[in-house]
């Protein structure tokens, strides 16, 4: 039995850190500008603490500058969109991400339609939602590019290929699937009303799954040598490494998976790392572009 090839978006990702600092190195040589990432966080949320900290880490290690704004968890949606608006203005900041979730006070919809759509490097405003869906250059949500870069790696010319994506969501599912018509591949988009999801996904030449239901798409629902890019996130009970442990799992039945498809990523260690390094690698795209610099110029 053949087994399908691991997909390593970890290395993926410190590849494309790499090849960010050299450009950002570029930029400052030929234009004297350093990129700057604003990420503000609203309230305590853990995980979203450990986001943060890990953006600010490896926004500093590829050489541009970081701005942290933590607010209280009382914060007025006033107060925040005010905030919004002065990293709008501060030329210094060329992208500003706000991290989901906020507090239930605050809109989400107004706070992201605040921000400057140049500046937005995830890509959320509908401003950047309508330039990727037609077809414009704007900034593409982060980790749908990096799944689309993890595929054009494995794959190629992704032309003509049946591709399904699990998952509608506005942040991954359709933008993944807007990003994989811009490809040239034929999409079916399933979600939760999908009728008979095991045959629909067992057509595609490649699956993606964000769906964020541990191990739900199973090994006989994958076309054999299919590409599989388990965007999914799950933390479920580890007994195994005692008690009250976890572990993080895909959408993908991962070892069942592995006996079918043709490649496919591992949670962790695939989709997961690419997301921090593509909106590394957005920041400084948007930087490029508020002065009026082609961001292909800085490529070795
Ligand atoms: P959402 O909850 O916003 O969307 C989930 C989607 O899955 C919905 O469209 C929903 O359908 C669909 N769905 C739910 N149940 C089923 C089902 N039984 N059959 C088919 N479709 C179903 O999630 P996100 O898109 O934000 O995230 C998806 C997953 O990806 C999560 O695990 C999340 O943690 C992870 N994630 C990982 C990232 C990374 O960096 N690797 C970044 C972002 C997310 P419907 O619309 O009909 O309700």
């Amino acid at each position: 039995m053949t087994k399908a090839d691991i997909i390593d978006g970890k290395a993926f990702a410190a590849r494309l850190r790499e090849s960010i600092s050299a450009r950002v190195a570029r930029l400052e040589a030929a234009h004297g500008l350093t990129p700057g990432l604003a990420v503000v966080l609203v309230g305590n949320d853990p995980a979203s603490e450990v986001y943060v900290r890990n953006k600010a880490r490896q926004t500093r290690e590829v050489g541009m500058a970081s701005f942290e704004h933590r607010l209280a968890a009382e914060t007025s949606e006033a107060e925040l969109l005010a905030l919004v608006e002065r990293l709008n203005r501060d030329p210094a900041v060329h992208g500003i991400l706000v991290q989901l979730p906020l507090p239930e006070q605050i809109s989400e919809a107004a706070v992201i339609g605040a921000i400057d759509p140049a500046k937005d490097v995830d890509g959320f405003h509908v401003v950047n939602a309508g330039l990727l869906m037609t077809g414009g250059e704007g900034m593409v949500p982060c980790t749908p590019r990096g799944c689309m870069m993890l595929l054009r790696d494995r794959l190629g010319d992704l032309s003509g290929l049946r591709a399904i994506v699990v998952g509608r969501s506005n942040i991954v599912g359709k933008p993944m699937a807007h990003l994989l018509l811009r490809e040239h591949c034929t999409v079916t988009v399933a979600h939760s009303r999908t009728r008979d999801l095991a045959a629909e996904c067992r057509r595609a030449d490649i699956l993606v799954a964000a769906v964020g239901r541990p191990e739900m798409i199973r090994g006989d629902w994958i076309k054999p040598g299919a590409t599989v890019i388990d965007v999914g996130i799950n933390r479920v009970p580890a007994p195994e490494k005692g008690e009250g442990k976890t572990r993080l799992v895909g959408d993908v039945a991962f070892d069942e998976a592995l006996a079918v498809a043709g490649a496919i990523t591992p949670v962790p260690g695939g989709v997961g790392p690419m997301t921090i390094a593509t909106l590394l690698d957005n920041t400084l795209i948007a930087a490029c572009r508020q002065i009026g610099v082609d961001p292909a110029t800085l490529s070795g």
